[in-house]
């Protein structure tokens, strides 16, 4: 007899697989082993029904053989096996065309470059084997068929089937793995510890026993004056542990079981910080083991750092890192994602899956807020621990997407404060606020300590208005973009107005900036183009000068912006501010009725000294050097 064909679509999907530069070519181990559990459940689950094969759970198992000289690897099952017919049926066609519709339409929209990774994720089925054998040969042996039959086949050319022998029901698969490139070392596969990882990693909670001979050595007994000996032998060893963590029930578990489950699975030496454990029934079925780390692991904050949760279907690995299960804004949480809903076969629809997802992810964002919102509420301490790791995330989040998800993330933020040493919510800063206060006041600088120090707050602390401290660059535009909370703007204590103070309080102001016009503008005019205006104060008290600026891009801003590669350079428009009723402001007034000249040495000085205090270096700090000499020295 000679070779039959594969169906046309199986042909091109075997020679997509096996020609695609494939990362992932250890999948078809995972899908071996998922066939043949599922072949097993088959058998068990009529089992159950009729009882007629006399087997109960315990006797069934899926076997692992590796044979380094024959260069073999072996999968075998004792489930319900194919007959002749199922075998041509099963193995020469790929009953599909969904991911191969999948793909091509992804071509057409010139996205094909990861269509081996979509393959890859969803599951091949049985023709993964061609990607590391160069034969293939089934054989199998029906529960109710007539005898074994052997399938066999060296890829796209076709498949031959052929009476056999076979003892016991079920299916043998051998892989005659094709021989070590330069690049491909399908040798690995033949080594006991590779394969044992392997079933760890994809494997570990199908529900049969997935067992290999290990080899070991144990010592000899030792005699006198001689040396240790040892002796290898081999042990028949199961590689899964079959039941997963968040299969088991909540009550069942200690705190204990979830922190080793998550050291061991995420490589974590800390415990995290908070697990939630949650199932859902419905539109979309999942479990859900979610872990929000105590730190950032080295990479978080680069662009190296991929996020996602791992996918499983029915407790079958299916994808390492699922990032559209989380959004950015919480994308420290660690976990993984169980949904039988998803299936391995890769009939389904894909569009469906994202559907799919999108539910489940939907799902988990708002867990993961109620979580963090929880912990700000019960324990702070723990909050604040993992805002120290992740809070520049949550702030990014907050401004990122336009401010999309401000809403849901607002009350999530933590700021250091003028009103002491502790960090505080926006709700714990407006609960707080006086009814008279008309905004919500930040200054923002290197470090609090650095901020405390800002002339601008003298007048805030005056009036016993707490003012929150920014110190991080992303923390001045995601106030932008909240804009207001609780209906009170958010207001920079350098902005222009301030708004501030009582009517009578603004009208002495301004009559009194109109009395000194004529110092102001020839301030302003020594000053040049680096200064919008010179004027008058009322947010100083204990500082001579400082430096704001009019409109919504704050000296801060201006410096962050400036710090990204931009052709054009951000500029705010600042205002030197003068405190009225300090000593500086008399002798201003002095020099320019009696000394006019020295005036701009004067501005200079003290508009460097406005620029130091908010942490920018002189313009030109020779000039600068110079023109505190001169006045200092000059005889
Ligand atoms: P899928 O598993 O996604 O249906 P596969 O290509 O992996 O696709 O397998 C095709 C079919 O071959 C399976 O649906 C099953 O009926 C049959 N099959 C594969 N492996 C086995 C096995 N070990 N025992 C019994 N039947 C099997």
């Amino acid at each position: 007899m000679g070779l039959q064909q594969f169906r046309t679509e199986s042909k091109r999907l075997l020679d997509l697989m096996v020609n695609s530069i494939y990362t992932h070519k250890e999948i078809f181990l995972r899908e071996l082993i998922s066939n043949a559990s599922d072949a097993i459940d088959k058998l068990y689950y009529r089992e159950l029904d009729s009882g007629t094969a006399g087997m109960s759970k315990e006797d069934f198992y899926i076997r692992v053989d590796l044979d380094k000289e024959k260069r073999t690897l072996t999968v075998s099952d004792n489930g319900c096996g194919m007959t002749s017919e199922e075998l041509r049926q099963n193995l020469g066609t790929i009953a599909d065309s969904g991911t191969l519709r999948f793909r091509q339409e992804r071509r057409e929209k010139g996205e094909g470059a990861d269509e081996a990774e979509t393959i890859g994720q969803f599951g091949v089925g049985f023709y993964a084997a061609f990607m590391v054998a160069r034969r293939v040969t089934v054989t199998s042996r029906a529960f109710d068929g007539d005898g074994a039959y052997a399938w066999q086949s060296e890829g796209a050319e076709g498949f031959s089937v052929k009476k056999a022998e076979k003892d016991g029901v079920g299916t043998q698969i051998v892989l005659e793995l094709k021989d070590d490139t330069e690049d491909e070392h399908y040798s690995e596969f033949l080594e006991p510890y590779r394969i044992q990882q392997l079933v760890k990693k994809y494997s570990d909670y199908i529900r049969f026993p997935i067992r290999m001979e290990m080899e070991h050595s144990r010592p000899l007994e030792k005699k006198e004056g001689e040396e240790q000996r040892y002796e290898t032998y081999t042990e028949l060893e199961t590689l899964n542990s079959m039941v997963p963590i968040w299969k088991r029930g909540k009550s069942e578990l200690q705190d204990e079981d979830y922190d080793t489950f998550y050291r061991e699975k995420f490589y974590d030496y800390e415990k995290p910080l908070k697990v939630i454990h949650t199932s859902a029934e419905g539109a979309v079925s999942y479990t859900a083991l979610l872990f929000l780390p105590a730190r950032a692991p080295f990479d978080y904050y680069t662009k190296d750092f991929e996020k996602g949760l791992q996918l499983y279907s029915n407790g079958v690995m299916i994808m390492q890192k699922c990032g559209d299960l989380l959004p950015d804004h919480f994308s420290f949480a660690r976990g993984i994602v169980d949904s039988p809903d998803l299936s391995l076969n890769i009939s389904r629809e894909m569009l469906q899956h994202d559907r799919q997802l999108k539910i489940i992810a939907t799902n988990i964002e708002k867990k993961i807020k109620n979580e963090l919102m929880s912990m700000l509420l019960s324990s702070r301490e723990e909050y604040e621990k993992l805002w120290k790791a992740f809070g520049l995330q949550i702030k990014f989040g907050v401004y990122s997407g336009y401010g999309q998800n401000k809403e849901l993330l607002q009350d999530l933020l933590l700021f250091h404060s003028m009103d002491g040493d502790k960090l505080v919510t926006l709700k714990e800063y407006f609960d707080a606020m006086k009814e008279s206060q008309p905004a919500i006041y930040y200054a923002s600088g290197e470090s609090a300590a650095r901020i405390g120090q800002l002339p601008q707050l003298d007048r805030l602390r005056e009036l016993k208005y707490d003012v929150l401290f920014l110190t991080d660059d992303v923390d001045e535009f995601a106030l932008q973009m909240l804009r207001e909370y609780g209906e009170k703007p958010f207001k920079s204590v350098s902005a222009g107005d301030l708004d501030i103070g009582d009517a009578e309080e603004k009208k002495q102001a301004e009559e009194k900036t109109e009395e000194n016009k004529a110092l102001l503008d020839a301030m302003k005019e020594a000053l040049g183009a680096r200064v919008k205006a010179v004027r008058l104060s009322t947010r100083l008290k204990r500082h001579a000068v400082c430096l704001t600026a009019d409109g919504a891009l704050s000296i801060e801003m201006e410096k962050v912006l400036n710090h990204m590669p931009n052709e054009n350079k951000a500029k705010a428009e600042r205002v030197l501010e003068i405190n009225p009723a300090h000593d500086v402001f008399q002798k201003l007034l002095r020099i320019y009725e009696d000394d006019r000249e020295k005036l701009p040495a004067y501005a200079e000085i003290l508009y460097t000294q406005a620029q130091l205090m908010e942490g920018l270096l002189p313009d030109d700090p020779g000039k600068y050097a110079e023109t505190v000499s001169g006045l200092l020295f000059s005889v």
